[in-house]
């Protein structure tokens, strides 16, 4: 067994429209690099951060340390690891910055220590870690980044995660404008209450998109992709998205919603040249403001976090 990996687990965005806190998908091409060892000190030793030097290297404020010891503590293992991240996702994101090390931490131990644990178990430990970040124990981000394709959480208690593949031709366009947005702050902007007609209009656009993506039924994912519960509270953190969403609507993207609890913002296309089309509307809208901003054109990923040859 080798005492060393590098992995890449991948961004992702959660809530997806209109299932906050209990959808999300991974994506392909964007996301942390790892490189773990194990070490005979039996301590958790976040090296270094590259990219964002900023981040907590202490082990118990870093979602990495946190997820890995929160694995440790279910194996009764004293082991020790020396965790390198490089980050290419700004924190507060909005694309699952902070999941993207939680996950891939926990798939490099388990590999290193003769893989005890399923995927959809590390997800319980990741899951962990997340909790630093966020306040409390999503899965919408770290689900996806552990496990590819796109996941739905039904339940917390007892965890209940089903994984559901994206049609071949479903393309991502996602916009991370360089601002931060902190998950905990984007939470507090939230009323609890959900007047029943909104509730009614959410749960049927659910079920829409969850049948559009098992059948593959484009305009039926595209005609779901709404939500009338949370966007609506948080666009005011965006600059500028009325106008994005507004605009790649027109450019006939299936669906634009918030990414997370943003600032990242997603759209869903038919194919490559639609998405293609996507991104170069978003770009026209985005480099009219001061604000500087990153566009990505992906697929979804369909396996999560892997280990690099
Ligand atoms: P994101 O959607 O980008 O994950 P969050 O607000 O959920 O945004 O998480 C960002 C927070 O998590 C920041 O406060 C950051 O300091 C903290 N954090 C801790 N460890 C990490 C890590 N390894 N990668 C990214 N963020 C981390």
């Amino acid at each position: 067994m080798s005492d060393i990996v590098k992995i890449f687990a991948p961004g992702s965005v959660s809530n997806v429209g209109c299932g906050f806190d209990i959808l999300g998908f991974a994506i392909d091409g964007v996301g942390d690099e790892m490189i773990v060892k194990k070490n005979d000190q039996h301590k958790i030793i976040i090296e270094s951060i590259n990219g964002y030097e900023e981040l907590p290297t202490d082990p118990k404020k870093n979602v990495a340390g946190v997820a890995i010891q929160a694995l440790l503590d279910d194996l009764d293992s004293t082991q020790g690891f020396d965790v390198e991240i490089f980050k290419n996702i700004k924190p507060g994101s909005g694309i699952g910055s902070s999941a993207a090390s939680a996950a891939g931490a926990v798939f490099a131990v388990n590999e290193l220590m003769g893989k005890p644990y399923s995927r959809l178990k590390l997800v319980d430990f990741a899951m962990k870690g997340e909790a630093v970040a966020s306040g409390d124990e999503h899965a919408d981000n770290v689900a996806p980044a552990t496990l590819g394709g796109f996941c739905l959480i039904r339940s917390y208690k007892p965890l209940d995660i089903i994984s559901i593949k994206a049609p071949a031709d479903l393309w991502c366009i996602v916009i991370h404008p360089q601002i931060e947005i902190k998950t905990k702050e984007s939470r507090a902007l939230l009323s609890s209450d959900i007047p029943l007609k909104k509730a009614i209009r959410q749960w049927g656009n659910v079920a829409g998109l969850m049948s559009g993506l098992y059948t593959s039924n484009y305009e039926l994912i595209g005609r779901s992709l709404e939500d009338h519960i949370v966007e609506s509270q948080r666009k005011i953190l965006i600059p500028e998205f009325d106008e994005l969403k507004l605009s790649v609507m027109e450019a006939g993207a299936l669906g634009c919603s918030i990414s997370g609890s943003g600032p990242s913002v997603f759209a869903l296309a038919n194919g490559i040249d639609k998405a293609n089309v996507i991104a170069a509307v978003m770009n026209t809208v985005y480099k009219r403001t001061s604000i500087e901003y990153k566009i990505y054109v992906s697929k979804v990923s369909e396996g999560g976090v892997q280990i690099c040859e």
